[in-house]
């Protein structure tokens, strides 16, 4: 069985080798009542799992153990079952390793995906579009964002795999999307492909007049992903009672200098609410409701859902990386077997 291992807290962006590397051991199944054996086919990678890089307790999630491999949302086959639940054959989706194979005890916190083998719907979408990023980008916009037909809304790492959904469902309610990504590649995608009313490089000019020049009208929601600069370019541009959706400051994860906002003043003048959230926080009230309109719109093709599939465990780590330092385009998941 190879599984990443976890070696060493990383400062700054991590480096395969020495901070995680693949290593090889030998499988050890001694099933007990209701464990199962997985084959992992997909795993997710996402920007959280470099919080759990850190020596703390503080976070959300507990930290990844040294010594021991990294996990995430996967998406397996069941292969060997002491749980009648999920019998040998099952395609089940929960937190597992890095790796190709997972014992899960107790099969805990694993979902079977109904009729896997005959759906439509690609495997990898359920650790995306409708796994945790989408709920993500379903649950917040709607509750935190309180979109309204005609707003402006601008959503910075647009083309990932939060922002994507997150600009193709606020253009479904009507209102003017604007994007920044880290490419002009990103930038034809969400202009081209995702519909978006405006977009930018945020690399290339300045981000302020970028943005300025993009929503020359203002901004009434800020769909946050990435802190920083961005976020005080968003500031300048926030109309009165503006909603900023605090989802994520990617731009401050892997350094150890953070960038000081300077004008957190226009929060009190423009009466803006700035409200951060845990996906987690929203799945009983929105679960439902996210699998019912997502599932249906993406089989329907009213969405798109763009990915990056790495392919093999062995190259997780760098995949892990690339994705921290926006070489993906789509949301990052690794192949790691076929079904
Ligand atoms: P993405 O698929 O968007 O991948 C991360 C992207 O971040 C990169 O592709 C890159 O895109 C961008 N990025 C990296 N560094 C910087 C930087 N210095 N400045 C600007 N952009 C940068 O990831 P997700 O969609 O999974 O996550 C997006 C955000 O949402 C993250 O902040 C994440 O932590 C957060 N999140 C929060 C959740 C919650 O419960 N609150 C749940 C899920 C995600 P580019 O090329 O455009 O720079």
């Amino acid at each position: 069985n190879k599984s990443v291992i976890f070696l060493k807290y990383p400062q700054e962006f991590p480096v395969p080798g020495e901070h995680f590397e693949v290593q090889s051991h030998e499988l050890k199944i001694d099933l007990k009542d209701n464990d199962v054996l997985l084959r992992n086919l997909f795993i997710s990678l996402d920007p959280y799992m470099r919080g759990k890089m850190r020596n703390t307790d503080n976070s959300y999630t507990a930290g990844f153990k040294i010594g021991q491999p990294l996990d995430g949302a996967g998406v397996s086959e069941v292969i060997e079952s002491k749980n009648p639940a999920f019998p040998v054959g099952a395609i089940v989706t929960g937190m597992v390793g890095w790796e190709e194979y997972t014992v899960v005890a107790g099969a805990k916190g694993l979902r079977a995906i109904p009729n896997a083998r005959e759906s439509k719907i690609p495997l990898s979408a359920y650790v995306g579009v409708l796994g945790m990023p989408g709920l993500t980008a379903y649950s917040s916009l709607k509750i935190i964002g309180q979109p309204k037909a005609g707003e402006t809304i601008f959503i910075s790492a647009a083309s990932g795999a939060v922002g994507q959904l997150v600009g193709q469902i606020a253009k479904r309610l009507d209102l003017r999307v604007v994007g920044s990504a880290g490419s002009d590649d990103k930038v034809e995608y969400l202009l081209k492909e995702l519909k978006f009313d405006a977009a930018f490089n945020y690399k290339k000019g300045n981000i302020l007049e970028s943005l300025r020049a993009a929503a020359p009208e203002g901004v009434d929601i800020y769909y946050e992903n990435v802190g920083g600069e961005t976020l005080e370019a968003a500031l300048e541009v926030m109309k009165l009672h503006g909603r900023i959706i605090a989802c994520g400051m990617i731009s401050q994860y892997n350094t150890q200098n953070p960038y000081g906002v300077k004008n957190l003043v226009n929060i009190v003048g423009k009466r803006i609410t700035m409200r951060g959230f845990i996906v987690s926080d929203f799945a009983a009230e929105s679960g439902a409701d996210f699998a019912r309109d997502v599932g249906s719109w993406l089989v329907n093709g009213e969405i798109i859902y763009k990915e990056d599939i790495a392919v093999g465990i062995d190259n997780a780590p760098t995949a892990f990386v690339g994705m921290l330092q926006g070489k993906n385009f789509g949301k990052q998941v690794v192949k790691i077997a076929d079904l």
